[in-house]
């Protein structure tokens, strides 16, 4: 019994569910019916080697690219279908997205890179100061707030980059590879502090990542393969090839 057969199979809600999705990009085709559901609250591990579409699909989930093909349903709205405007709507109030690096506006202090969002929300500059500042607390750099991130480290700054995703307080949040270029350690903090918040809040979290150690914080592990999802980790779908093969 691995540890996915222990995962309770009730009250499991589809935030976002997507269905049969194709995207091609020229000649590749870096999505061929990939099919993904991101339950309410629920940390879930994308897994695939390089170039196995998992950046697409994470695109695709969120709003930021439309497929060619396949349904994008949250909360009965078919984002897939929906105007642009609406979608950067979704991205500005609903989603929260945390990329490798360089996400951080250079120029700005760690604090006022956290209150962006709200300001862009409409949310007044002493309020948005206070709520950044309470969610650079939270991520443990409150200490870092004047500083901008080139005056930070790298797992530092990841962790401004969580607070930023998270201040919104978004029902999802999107992070491709967020610890991929750290070392293991300020990984292991930054996935702490991740996955600390997100069940705190009840986010949900789609999770990218090459590395085993960083899944293990999930509750689920899916796994693409030339840009179809298995369930299971890699291994797995290695085993279920082999079946099929032999
Ligand atoms: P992963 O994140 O798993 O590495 P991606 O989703 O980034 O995979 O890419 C899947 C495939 O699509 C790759 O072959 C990649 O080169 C190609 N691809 C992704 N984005 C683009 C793009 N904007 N233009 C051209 N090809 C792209
Ligand atoms: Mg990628």
């Amino acid at each position: 019994m691995n540890a996915r057969d222990e995962q309770p199979l009730s009250g499991e809600t589809a935030l976002i569910s997507a269905h049969g999705l194709k995207k091609s990009y020229g000649r590749t085709e870096a999505l061929r019916g990939a099919s993904l559901d991101l339950h309410v609250g629920e940390i879930l591990a994308v897994t695939g080697t390089s170039g196995s579409g998992k950046s697409t699909l994470l695109h695709c989930l969120a709003g930021i690219v439309r497929p060619d093909e396949g349904v994008v349903d949250y909360g009965g709205e078919q984002l897939d279908r929906s105007a642009e405007a609406r979608l950067s709507e979704l991205r500005r109030h609903d989603f929260g997205v945390v990329f490798q690096f360089g996400q951080l506006i250079p120029e700005l202090s760690a604090l006022d890179n956290v209150a962006l969002p709200l300001l862009l929300s409409g949310i007044r500059r002493g309020p948005a100061n206070q709520r950044a500042g309470e969610w650079l607390e939270r991520f443990g750099v409150r200490g870092q707030a004047d500083l901008r991130p080139g005056e930070m480290s790298g797992g530092r700054s990841q962790r401004v980059a969580l607070a930023r995703a998270l201040v919104t307080e978004p029902k999802a949040v999107f992070a491709d590879e967020p610890t991929g270029a750290l070392d293991s350690l300020a990984g292991e903090q930054v996935m702490t502090a991740l996955v600390h918040t997100a069940r705190e809040s009840s986010t949900a979290v789609l999770l990218i990542t090459h590395d085993a150690q960083i899944a293990a914080y999930a509750d689920r592990e899916v796994g693409l393969r030339d840009g179809v999802v298995h369930s299971g980790s890699p291994d797995d779908v290695g085993q279920e090839a082999a079946r099929h093969e032999g």
